[in-house]
């Protein structure tokens, strides 16, 4: 039954409507796969599979009568980010330790009443933060694909590095992941699949354990453009709970898809071409442009100048948000608690333990540029510099309808080859994703090829405030163009 996993989305929706097998079938074609798996690849935190094999049977039942969802039956992986009604959630820490949230979250429902089912959560770097899964507290996750040129094991990208694996590796046809300056995109480009993180506001984030409440933004990661199209719909939803979700209708996404690109607008920003890029990713952002060319868009140059600040005013703007956000685990309401001489001693010992180095090293930053006398040189001055990112895009979608830039200045990489002696190093992974944060807009990132080290690199297009159907429209001929990558070669 393993060819039951190679299945898209949108060709499982059809199989299953066509009962060609039934939704209990492909979900213990994915049981099988993921424990075959989750020693070598540590793609799930944990895995839940009587929970999907109860939830096939209620869409075996529905499917029967003709009333099923629209993801009915189908096997989905969630970022063990967003709180899930009776199945632990941990945000990757050790502070989360065995906190089972009684309510789910917004995205996680909207899933389940699609027909989602939920085969499990999956690792990611603790609380978002990271490039790379190696912050997990549950240990990193690896990308199933493989340097061919020293057969080293590589990263999957971070932080949602579980979702992007999963998706790769066949173990889930889908997940949800977040993205605060990179998350979806990066891990999608270091896998070979598609990851959308869509505008903010677009998706609701109550429920997803937050990290940078300005920046933070769900989304798919999934093996087809058309299958983060069909994922990314469900997601979507105006939800009163978060006060920063937007009241707009949801497009049918699926509909844009085969749009095309004649006479569209794709502006290419000169500042992305940075000092010291590898070769080959300017050489696959050269081929981007002639795919789109080829199908009849127009090119046009266009000069994005704050680029350059983004990255440092994120790494003041996010931190500043984490340090407040995580100011709740005290010990007292949630997972850790280690015991002290008075409830002070209480709350340091609990975070001493409870947090790994990097939440720390944020948590530290975040607080010294919020303090007193620090405030107005570096929080105020960051978000005056987001606003001028901001103003950068908003003059360049004046004269162009998307934009097309690498997702990734590099491919992926071994375990401890980046960050270790400067966490510089690290954030610099981040460098063309974070701006689209930083803005608010939405990002894609389709794969387009391989390295010279056979492993995959990804395009990333940013749009317009709501238009991720005109991102879908262009990603898909991105996608026809380079063709689907095939599935890595199963090694774990
Ligand atoms: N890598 C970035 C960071 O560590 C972004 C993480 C994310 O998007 N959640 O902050």
């Amino acid at each position: 039954m393993s060819e039951l996993t190679d299945l898209t989305i949108a060709s499982a929706r059809k199989g299953r409507t066509d009962k060609e097998f039934s939704a209990k079938e492909l979900c213990e074609a994915h049981i099988k796969t993921i424990e075959d798996a989750n020693e070598g690849l540590n793609a799930f935190i944990v895995t839940t599979p009587e929970l999907a094999l109860a939830l096939a049977d209620v869409s075996d039942q529905k499917l029967q009568k003709g009333i099923g969802g629209e993801l009915e039956g189908i096997p989905l992986g969630i970022k063990d980010l967003f709180c899930t009604m009776g199945t632990q959630t941990t945000a990757g820490s050790h502070i989360l330790d065995k906190f089972t949230p009684d309510y789910e979250s917004t995205i996680s429902k909207n899933l389940l009443d699609a027909g989602g089912l939920m085969m499990g959560k999956l690792n990611l770097d603790e609380f978002a933060m990271g490039s790379s899964n190696e912050t997990s507290y549950y240990g990193k996750c690896l990308n199933p694909w493989k340097r061919n040129t020293d057969g080293a094991n590589l990263v999957p990208g971070g932080s949602s590095g579980g979702s992007a694996s999963s998706v790769s590796a066949r173990l889930v046809m889908g997940a949800t992941a977040t993205d605060t300056g990179g998350s979806i995109r990066q891990p999608a480009a270091f896998t070979g699949t598609v990851g959308i993180k869509p505008t903010y506001g677009r998706c609701s984030r109550w429920g997803v354990v937050a990290f940078a409440s300005s920046l933070d933004q769900a989304g798919p990661i999934t093996r087809t453009v058309e299958d983060a199209a069909i994922m990314l719909k469900v997601m979507a939803s105006y939800d009163p709970k978060d006060t920063t979700s937007v009241d707009i209708e949801v497009p049918d996404y699926e509909k844009s898809l085969a749009g095309g690109v004649k006479g569209l607008k794709v502006g290419i920003p000169k500042e992305y071409r940075m000092d010291g890029m590898p070769e080959e990713i300017e050489q696959l952002w050269q081929q981007g442009i002639e795919w789109l060319k080829a199908e009849g868009a127009e090119i046009i140059d266009v000069s994005l100048p704050h680029t350059k600040y983004a990255l440092p005013a994120y790494y003041i703007v996010a931190p500043a948000e984490a340090s407040s956000n995580l100011a709740r685990y005290d010990g007292v309401r949630y997972g850790l608690r280690v015991p002290g001489d008075d409830i002070l001693s209480m709350y340091e010992n609990t975070r001493a333990e409870g947090f790994g180095d990097e939440v720390k090293r944020r948590i530290m930053i975040g607080t010294y540029v919020l303090s007193a006398g620090y405030y107005d040189a570096y929080y105020l001055k960051a978000q005056k510099v987001r606003t001028l990112i901001k103003r950068d895009f908003d003059e360049a979608f004046t004269k162009v309808d998307v934009l097309l830039t690498p997702t990734t200045p590099g491919p992926a990489f071994a375990p401890g080859e980046k960050g270790s002696e400067d966490p510089v190093e690290m954030y610099l992974n981040d460098i063309f994703t974070v701006t689209a944060n930083m803005a608010g807009l939405p990002g894609i990132s389709v794969p387009a090829g391989l390295s010279s080290e056979g492993t995959p690199l990804g395009l990333q297009l940013i749009g317009k405030p709501f238009d991720e159907a005109g991102l879908f429209q262009v990603a898909q001929t991105i996608e026809n163009a380079a063709g689907l990558l095939p599935a890595p070669d199963k090694w774990w």
